[in-house]
């Protein structure tokens, strides 16, 4: 199977008149400023180190609203995004977006540039949590949106966050399930982190908001994850990506940030499988798993088999890879 690769070009807060109280995305493209005439210099530059032999190529645009930057700029960069596609040398557009610049006539200007990929902020569909982190539209809009993008035929990424002000785990697993029915390609999940200079921030030092201790945002990420586990749909990143600035005294002030999260979270989803799995407390236990997954079994500085030496009361326990296990499916014995 060939590999996908995305050539990320990142427009930070480009267009964006919002301000998501938990936004400063600057600080999470890791880029901060844009210059558009860099944009094929930098596509230029990615394309050295692709095969396309063995690739699949997107042309990403990042980091922002895309639909909702000045229109002739818009057109510009899905322009130069279309000569590679036209050379051959890449094969599609991925965007992303949020729900509100979603329109028919967005989506008609999208198809004309080949893109395929549409990328949808969602954050959450529950409307008390959109209000509380200032989101600027409600869930509806973003049900009406994401009915119409699988209308044209894109394929659909949605993106949701855990821990946001007024969020419950309930109202995140109830967002996961409902992007699930909305029939999602894919999914992130981007545990909140508080950022310096925003909203969020001033809300956590007045009180307002208390940010998860890492355990509990653990759980609830894992929650959403397992939702979409259990529907067959791929989640393509859990947490920030750590990029350069993201901890510097400019970046990430409060809230727990783990550059391993999306590791940690898959491990949670194991534990909360085995556990499920054993009946009664045993000495032995033998784990298989898909080929690559043994230390997400054994978790994050091995977590999970502490916690299964201390629950279950097991003295040896075995991990075991196997070529006919899928990822995240178990077998115990
Ligand atoms: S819509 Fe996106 S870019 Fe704009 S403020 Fe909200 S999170 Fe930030």
């Amino acid at each position: 199977m060939k590999k996908h690769i995305n050539i990320p070009i990142f427009i930070p807060h480009k267009g964006c008149p919002n301000d998501c109280v938990f936004c400063n995305q600057r600080k999470i493209s890791g880029t901060l400023c844009f210059d558009i005439t860099k944009v094929k210099y930098e596509i230029e530059k990615a394309l050295e180190t692709v095969n396309k032999d063995d690739s699949t190529v997107q042309i990403a645009f990042f980091g922002g609203s895309f639909t909702g930057i000045p229109r002739e700029e818009m057109l510009f960069l899905l322009g130069i995004a279309k000569e590679y596609i036209d050379k051959g040398l890449v094969s599609s557009v991925r965007l992303s977006t949020r729900p509100d610049y979603i329109n028919e006539e967005i989506l008609n200007i999208l198809k004309s540039y080949k893109v395929k990929s549409i990328e949808l902020g969602i954050q959450s569909l529950s409307d008390k949590v959109l209000l509380a982190s200032g989101r600027g539209h409600d869930a509806a809009c973003a049900v009406n949106a994401c009915k119409l993008i699988k209308s044209y035929g894109f394929e659909l990424i949605g993106q949701m966050m855990t821990a946001l002000p007024c969020a419950a785990k309930e109202d995140e697993v109830f967002t996961a399930k409902a992007l699930c029915k909305l029939g999602v390609d894919g999914a992130r999940i981007y545990p909140t982190m508080v950022f310096a200079k925003t909203e969020l921030e001033a809300m956590t030092e007045r009180g307002e908001y208390i940010p998860p201790k890492l355990d509990e945002l653990t759980d609830r990420t894992e929650a959403a994850f397992s939702v979409f586990c259990d529907n067959n749909i791929p989640v393509i990143r859990i947490g920030l990506q750590a990029s350069d600035g993201l901890g510097d005294a400019d970046g990430i002030t409060y809230g727990s940030y783990e550059s391993a999260m999306g590791e940690m979270v898959i491990s949670r989803y194991y534990l909360n499988k085995i556990k499920a799995l054993l009946k009664e407390k045993t000495e032995k236990l033998t784990v298989y798993c898909a080929v690559g997954e043994a230390s997400k079994i054994s978790g994050h500085k091995k977590e999970n088999k502490q916690k299964l030496y201390q629950e279950f009361g097991i003295k040896q326990l075995k991990i075991i890879e196997s070529k006919d296990i899928t990822p995240y499916d178990i077998r115990i014995e």
